[in-house]
């Protein structure tokens, strides 16, 4: 009795492995018929000046239009794009599409505007990212260093003088770097001074409440400090609410990103934004000139 229940243990063990192995695979071969069949887009969410609430420039995001599931975010797929080295081919097109989008928006809206463009680790160490920027930027004309790639401290620690030679050949092309999610890896802040690193990105888990929380409040407080020190841009993400956006700009932390701005959002609704925004700037300018 048992050996039976045992080995219907083993089975029922088996099939919940078996189970998930078709899963993974059948999201695989989605990922891969999505790179083909262009099932991906970019989402855009503004990034603000928090002295003045104006939209300096954006942060690029991939979202994949499933046939079946809809629409999957990120968390869902960028890590097997990154197993399978799906991702390089993924991260090409979201760099050129992001640039291209760019160019366009400089032209429409302003040519101050800026993108940030997510690079994953293989991404920066495997594909020969310093060639795909070069020709990105050949084809689509945009403001010199305006074009940013946002990467994680951990990508810092696999092989530091690799990763310093290319991050030293993109800023020759004039492309910044940022860190993103700073403060959740494993900090060496000796990186700051070592890599051509303009700006910090604050994570979102140290910009929730603060101005609530001491404890957490102070972590976003001494990354804005630091940032200022040692000359660097400095951004918060994920801020949600309006006490969290004016503890920030009390910090003089330069940039705000979060919903409580904007989600991210397809083209057509920043290009919605963006005109309403305008609007709005030549009704004030109309005003204060009716007023003399
Ligand atoms: P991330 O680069 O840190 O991007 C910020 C994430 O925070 C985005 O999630 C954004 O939608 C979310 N977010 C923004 N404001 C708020 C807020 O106020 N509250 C909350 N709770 N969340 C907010 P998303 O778009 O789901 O992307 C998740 C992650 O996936 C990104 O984190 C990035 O690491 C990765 N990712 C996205 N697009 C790409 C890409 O094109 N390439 C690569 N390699 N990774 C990407
Ligand atoms: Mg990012
Ligand atoms: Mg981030
Ligand atoms: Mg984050």
């Amino acid at each position: 009795r048992a050996k039976t229940s045992g080995r219907n243990r083993v089975e029922m063990f088996d099939d919940a492995l078996r189970e998930r192995a078709l899963t993974r695979l059948r999201l695989e071969s989605d990922l891969r018929h999505a790179v083909e069949g262009r099932q991906f887009r970019l989402f855009y969410q503004p990034i603000v000046r928090l002295s003045d609430g104006s939209v300096a420039g954006f942060e690029a995001l991939m979202r994949w239009f499933h046939p079946q599931r809809g629409m999957i975010p990120p968390s869902d797929f960028v890590h097997l794009a990154e197993e399978t080295g799906l991702i390089l081919k993924m991260g090409r097109w979201a760099l050129v599409e992001a640039t291209r989008q760019l160019a366009e928006w400089q032209g429409r809206f302003s040519p101050d505007l800026f993108m940030s463009v997510n690079v994953s680790g293989r991404q920066l160490m495997e594909d020969d990212l310093v060639a795909v920027v070069t020709e990105t930027l050949d084809a689509h004309r945009i403001t010199p260093g305006t074009l940013k790639l946002e990467i994680t401290e951990s990508l810092l620690l696999d092989d530091p003088g690799r990763c310093l030679g290319i991050m030293e050949a993109l800023k020759r092309q004039d492309v910044k770097l940022s860190l993103d999610d700073f403060g959740t890896g494993f900090s060496s802040l000796s990186y700051l001074h070592r890599y051509p690193i303009g700006t910090l990105k604050i994570d979102r888990s140290f910009v929730r409440a603060a101005g609530e929380s001491d404890r957490r409040s102070a972590i976003a407080r001494i990354i804005t400090l630091l940032a200022q020190a040692l000359d660097l841009e400095v951004i918060a993400e994920g801020i949600e609410k309006e006490t969290e956006a004016d503890f920030l700009r009390g910090l003089h932390c330069q940039f705000g990103q979060g919903f409580y701005f904007s989600p991210p959002l397809p083209k057509e609704a920043v290009e919605e934004l963006m005109d309403a925004r305008s609007r709005e700037r030549e009704a004030l300018a109309g005003l204060s000139a009716l007023r003399g």
